[in-house]
C-alpha cells in the first residue's frame, strides 16, 4: 500500500539522516519523531526537540528513557520560532521535521501557527546541509489549519528551483483531512 504521510515522513528521514548529524524536531508532541531521530543520529549526534508544552517534554523524556537515548537529544521548551537562539551560526542541520496542528489527546487550543512556522523554516534554510531535508506534515482539520496549510503551500512552492527541491505528498481521494507533507530538499 501507498505510505501515510507520517510513515513517507520517517522514510524521507531514514534516507537522509547519518549517524554524527545534527538534527531538529521542531515539534516533539509525544516524542515519535524525536525517538527516530536520536537513533538515526547515533552517539555522536544531536537532536534538537521543541516544544511550548511541557507535557509533551515529559512524554518524551520518559519515551528517551526507556530507550537509553536520552543524552544526544536536547529538549527545549521554547518555540521553534526561536531556533536560532540554540543553534552556532555556521551550525549545519541535515534534517528537520515538523508536524503541524494541535498534540492529539491534549488541548485542542495549542496550535502552531503560521507566521511561527515560517520564521523556523526561514532559519532552518539559512542552516540546512547540502541534501538536507526539512520535512512538514501538515495536519489542517482544525480551526486555523487551512490558513497555515495556505502558507506552508506558498512558502514551499515559491523556494527557488536552483537551490531546493520541493516535494508535496498528499491523497487526494480521501475523507477527514489526512495530513498533507512537503518535503524541502537542499540541492
Ligand atoms: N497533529 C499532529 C501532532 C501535532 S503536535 C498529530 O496528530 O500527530 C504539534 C505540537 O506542536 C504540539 O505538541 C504543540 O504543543 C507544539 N507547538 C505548537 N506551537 C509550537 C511552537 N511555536 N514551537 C514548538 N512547538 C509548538
Amino acid at each position: 500500500m501507498l505510505a501515510t504521510a507520517l510513515h513517507f515522513s520517517h522514510s524521507l528521514l531514514k534516507e537522509t539522516v547519518q549517524p554524527g548529524n545534527h538534527v531538529v524536531d521542531a515539534t516533539m508532541g509525544n516524542g515519535n519523531d524525536t525517538e527516530l531521530l536520536a537513533e538515526l543520529v547515533g552517539k555522536t549526534g544531536k537532536v534538537y526537540a521543541f516544544d511550548i508544552q511541557e507535557q509533551a517534554l515529559r512524554n518524551t523524556q520518559d519515551r528517551l528513557t526507556k530507550r537509553q537515548l536520552p543524552s544526544r537529544v536536547k529538549l527545549i521548551l521554547d518555540g521553534h520560532e526561536h531556533l536560532g537562539n540554540y543553534l552556532e551560526t555556521t551550525e549545519e542541520i541535515h534534517a528537520a521535521i515538523f508536524n503541524l496542528g494541535y498534540l492529539p489527546k491534549s488541548d485542542k487550543q495549542v496550535i502552531t501557527l503560521p507566521a511561527t512556522t515560517q520564521q523556523a523554516l526561514d532559519t532552518l534554510l539559512q542552516h540546512l546541509a547540502h541534501r538536507g531535508r526539512i520535512i512538514i506534515v501538515a495536519y489542517y482539520g482544525h480551526p486555523g489549519g487551512e490558513e497555515e496549510l495556505t502558507t506552508v503551500r506558498d512558502y514551499c512552492s515559491k523556494l527557488p528551483q536552483k537551490e531546493y527541491n520541493v516535494l508535496n505528498y498528499q491523497f487526494i481521494n480521501q475523507q477527514n483531512q489526512p495530513p498533507i507533507l512537503f518535503c524541502i530538499e537542499k540541492k
